[in-house]
């Protein structure tokens, strides 16, 4: 029997994973409660979300002045800068902790509450990409699950469920696509932050659907399969599936394969991780579309062409070389989309600068956190070096 309510402690509520992981609870009450919340800037949303949530605990990241005083001024206990995340994360209440920061801002909070012996429903990638060794070791040694919350890994998730890892034979990462699925090399070239923004299947944060336009994203999901499913990179394969019906499969050795499908949307899995190892019904709560096959048609799939998606081989390679070259890939692309959304660079200049900067470094074996985050600021400053020397030749 799974004990009901669930306390939840949230990082990162008013991003996109975190309001629909609010969503979720408000239609459950009676099953999930939230004691604790967290948010990096966005204090007009968090105001909301604590009155009507009323947690124990509002912490704000708060990385300007004007932010912090407007946190200040709309709680009067809140905690600010790290030691919010990290109070929000080990908060006494919380069985579960929600990680839905972008980027590298959740590592230690995660890690943190893993050793205060947490649940973590884990929607943040990159902790994975850069940590998971640690992440799973300390997992290991704590006792505590790691449950998976992006779509591909959550599908895989449910087709493990009652069978052995030993009788897998590979994993198969559906991929949308993106918006530039159909585009040519010369049309990629040149396409517009719009553009890219304008995601076919998916709606989520700037930074990753950018990730999901070059394909980056989609390289992320395989280290992150590696490291949730403890499976080697040679079998984890990616089929393009513009659909987004199939979040994934597992193929078995003896050449069954399992698959879970759903109309597009995160509530799903975010659902699943938190109310896992129960099912809850979700008739009549708006929240999942019911899938009905005779309108869908049809189903197709593809290959994913890493010529015009290198920043997809640029994580790969990433990958096979281990040690710190994904926390500088990680890195390196943060820095790259912010200089892309920000209308400095040419969408084709992301792959290209990381690729630079992935050249430039020399990796560290078994990197323990001071080094992963030493690695991922190198990254970033040696991608800005290298806009500035263009600029200024
Ligand atoms: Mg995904």
């Amino acid at each position: 029997m799974t004990q009901f309510p669930k306390n939840i402690a949230l990082l990162g509520s008013t991003g996109s994973i975190g309001q629909q992981t609010l969503d979720v609870v408000r239609r459950f009450p009676e099953y999930f409660r939230i004691v604790a919340l967290a948010a990096r800037s966005n204090v007009s949303l968090l105001e909301q979300q604590a009155r009507e949530f009323e947690p124990s605990l509002v912490a704000c990241f708060a990385d300007t002045p004007s932010v912090e005083a407007a946190a200040r001024a709309a709680f009067p206990n809140v905690v600010l800068g790290e030691q919010g995340l990290l109070e929000v994360t080990t908060h006494p209440q919380a069985d579960i902790v929600v990680a839905a920061t972008s980027g590298l801002m959740g590592l230690e909070p995660t890690l943190a509450a893993i050793r205060a012996g947490k649940t973590i429903a884990l929607a943040n990638k990159e902790t994975l990409v850069m940590a998971g060794h640690l992440v799973m070791q300390e997992a290991q040694r704590s006792g505590v699950s790691i449950l998976p919350v992006d779509s591909e890994h959550s599908a895989i998730w449910q087709c493990l469920r009652g069978e052995q890892s030993k009788e897998v034979n590979r994993l198969l990462l559906t991929a949308s696509g993106g918006p530039f699925r159909r585009a040519t090399l010369e049309q990629i070239r040149s396409v517009t932050v719009e553009q890219a923004l304008a995601h076919p299947t998916w709606r989520m944060g700037p930074k990753i659907t950018v990730d999901s336009a070059t394909l980056m994203n989609k390289g992320l999901e395989i280290l992150e399969a590696h490291w949730f499913f403890g499976i080697p990179y040679e079998r984890i394969d990616v089929i393009v599936h513009p659909e987004s019906i199939i979040h994934s499969m597992v193929e078995f050795v003896d050449g069954s394969l399992k698959m879970q499908a759903s109309l597009p949307s995160m509530h799903l899995p975010i659902l699943d991780a938190l109310s896992y190892p129960a099912r809850l019904n979700t008739a009549g709560k708006g929240l999942v579309r019911e899938l009905h096959w005779s309108d869908v048609g049809q189903l197709n799939f593809e290959a994913l062409d890493e010529t015009r998606f290198p920043c997809f081989r640029l994580a790969l390679d990433a990958a096979r070389g281990g040690g710190t070259y994904p926390s500088v890939l990680v890195g390196a692309d943060e820095e790259a989309v912010a200089l892309f959304l920000g209308g400095k660079i040419e969408f084709s200049r992301i792959a290209e600068l990381i690729e630079a900067v992935l050249e430039q470094h020399r990796s560290v074996e078994q990197p323990d956190i001071a080094a992963i985050l030493e690695a991922t600021a190198w990254a970033r400053q040696a991608t800005r070096e290298i806009i500035m020397s263009h600029f200024t030749i």
